[in-house]
């Protein structure tokens, strides 16, 4: 018990062991390391395809309607269970998906590795009537007839 006590006593007036996190700036990642997610609502159109190419599905999509028709979009990605393959980058058409170099992936819980984004999705205008849809093809009709009558009278001239 004695040589215990001894060494605790000791290691009161030591140095920790351990180091302090971060310790200065951290190094540069290598080129084309693929780290933290960055995920840009603005330049998404809700097509789905990232959550379709990642195979442990850390994609969680959610809508809510509003009250205008509008949706309101949120794509969430759990980066404590991605395995950082791009794939998602890779086929997103708009670029809205990005793996940056920065490997600092450090949380005490579980929230802290989620990346998350919210954009609005403008309602589709709605459907034309039948009455609507003749009006606007007679009007378009016409506006075709006055600029040929226009085109030949400026032949004549
Ligand atoms: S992030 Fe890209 S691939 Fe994913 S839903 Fe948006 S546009 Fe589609
Ligand atoms: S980088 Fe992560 S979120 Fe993207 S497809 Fe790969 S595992 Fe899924």
């Amino acid at each position: 018990m004695l040589p215990y006590l001894k060494q605790a006593f000791c290691n009161l007036f030591r140095r920790p062991a351990t180091e302090s996190f971060p310790k200065g700036e951290p190094p540069k990642a290598a080129e084309g390391y693929r780290g933290r997610i960055v995920y840009k609502p603005e330049l998404c159109v809700n097509c789905g395809l990232c959550m379709r190419v990642c195979a442990p599905q850390c994609m969680t999509r959610t809508i809510e309607a509003l009250e205008n028709g509008d949706q309101r979009i949120t794509l969430s990605f759990d980066q404590s269970s991605c395995t950082f393959c791009s794939l998602c980058a890779d086929f997103c058409s708009r670029n809205a998906i990005e793996l940056t170099d920065d490997y600092m992936l450090v949380g005490t819980q579980p929230g802290d590795f989620i990346v998350s984004g919210t954009f609005v999705k403008k309602a589709p205008p709605p459907k034309m009537t039948p009455e609507q849809i003749a009006e606007f093809k007679a009007k378009a009709e016409a506006a075709k007839a006055a600029k040929a009558a226009a085109a030949a009278a400026a032949e004549h001239e």
